[in-house]
């Protein structure tokens, strides 16, 4: 029998309503005879209301309790569609990523997958079963619940298909993978595919379509990804290997993300010891470091910029204290008010000019940006949140996106 596995997102598990289109759905390719594993995220915004929950208790709850609440969320979703399955006459069992073989390393809500044991999967895969996992949790080494990181249930979608060697669908409440977010730009297209390479790139950018670490383990297992709506019927898009059957563009597509944060650290001095001890306290702490840029050192002394999530603002700022009391004379700045603006493309391998087209259309249109970093497939701009707009209208329009 042939096997897949599909991600049903939060906004498509929402309601009971919602979770029965979902079952339908699940069935209609059951009856076509497939075995099917079904990852299932939170009911709607229930993940980010639990931790709103914990934060109304304590302005830095304990990440172990943390792991504790949020991996509920998708416990109720599993255990609620596993129901409607056999109230539908459909054997089925709902697993949590424990009962999944699903083990894990790292700090609490950040966890890795580090193994996956799918020998009860295929038990109950053998015994006819629909089996529904809750995504996004795993257990550590210590026997403690342990949570993926956000959107981490694309993660556990992926891992399983990699180890039971099929397809992964992800449905969603777009209908595929568009040039730039389409509730930012309304006339974005619709790829038909896109490549691992590309998608991995927009995902660390922002584009939160598809949880970035899940890409990667695609890329790694050559998983094959089609991500498309959960409620609309009509094409969606392939993530995969590219191929002589995609479109060769310079840039394919646009990115813009507001979950960051900008430190900038002033008249630290020009040593590279203390440098590294900045950078050594945030990665002990797991702080993922994004851009980061240097001023020149005439006087002796540096200024530092580094951006990072917004979600690490705690994390950064105790660092950050701990560190102007070890370093009398140097002050930090803090800026939220910033975003993000990416545009990727595997075409900008072969091409150049594109950031000097982007410096002039900045310039024709009176954006200042904070910090540029490139990488081969992409380049990034730190903007004010306030020129938002305007910038993806203006680079969405000269791209062509
Ligand atoms: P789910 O709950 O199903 O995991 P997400 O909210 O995590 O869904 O991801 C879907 C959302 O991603 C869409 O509603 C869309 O606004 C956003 N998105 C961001 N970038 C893109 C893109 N390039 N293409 C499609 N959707 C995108
Ligand atoms: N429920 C988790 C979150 O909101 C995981 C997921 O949706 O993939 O981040
Ligand atoms: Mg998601």
């Amino acid at each position: 029998m042939q096997l897949v596995v599909q991600k049903y997102g939060g906004s498509s598990v929402a309601t009971l309503e919602k979770m029965n289109k979902v079952a339908n759905a699940v069935i209609k390719r059951k009856k076509e005879g497939f075995n099917v594993v079904v990852v299932v995220s939170a009911m709607g915004k229930t993940t980010n209301n639990l931790i709103e929950m914990a934060k109304s208790i304590s302005k830095e709850p304990c990440k172990r309790e943390l792991d504790m609440l949020m991996a509920t969320g998708e416990q109720v979703s599993s255990s609620l569609l596993s129901i409607i399955f056999q109230e539908k006459g459909y054997d089925s069992i709902s697993l949590t990523g424990f009962q999944a073989g699903i083990k894990t390393e790292g700090v609490h809500t950040k966890n890795k997958i580090s193994e996956i044991d799918t020998d009860k999967i295929k038990r109950y895969l053998e015994e006819d079963k629909i089996v529904v996992v809750a995504g996004f949790q795993g257990i550590n080494t210590e026997g403690d619940i342990t949570t993926l990181g956000r959107g981490g249930s694309d993660t556990t979608a992926v891992a399983l298909a990699a180890k039971l060697k099929c397809e992964c669908e992800i449905y969603t409440d777009v209908d595929g993978i568009y040039s730039v977010d389409p509730r930012l730009f309304s006339n974005a297209k619709r790829l038909d595919y896109i490549s691992y390479e590309e998608m991995m790139e927009m995902s660390c950018l922002g584009a939160k379509v598809m949880e970035a670490r899940s890409v990667e383990l695609a890329y790694k297992y050559n998983v094959p990804i089609y991500v498309a709506s959960s409620h609309q019927k009509g094409k969606g898009t392939y993530i995969k290997e590219l191929d002589k059957e995609m479109e060769h563009k310079v840039i394919t597509g646009l990115t813009v993300s507001d979950n960051v944060l900008m430190e900038t650290i002033n008249q630290v001095p020009y040593s590279s010891e203390y440098i590294s001890d900045i950078f050594s306290r945030l990665a002990k702490e797991e702080v993922n470091i994004d851009m980061i840029s240097q001023t020149s050192s005439g006087d002796g002394y540096v200024n530092i910029s580094f951006t990072t999530s917004k979600e690490d603002e705690g994390t950064v700022d105790a660092v950050m204290k701990e560190y102007i009391k070890n370093t009398p004379g140097i002050n930090v700045k803090k800026d939220t008010d910033i975003t993000k603006i990416s545009v990727v493309g595997m075409g900008m391998r072969n091409e150049s000019g594109v950031a000097s087209k982007i410096f002039k259309l900045f310039s024709d249109n009176s954006i200042n940006f904070k910090q540029v970093t490139t990488s081969e497939i992409s380049i990034s701009y730190i903007i004010n949140a306030s020129d938002k707009e305007k910038a993806v209208n203006v680079l969405c329009e000269a791209f062509n996106l």
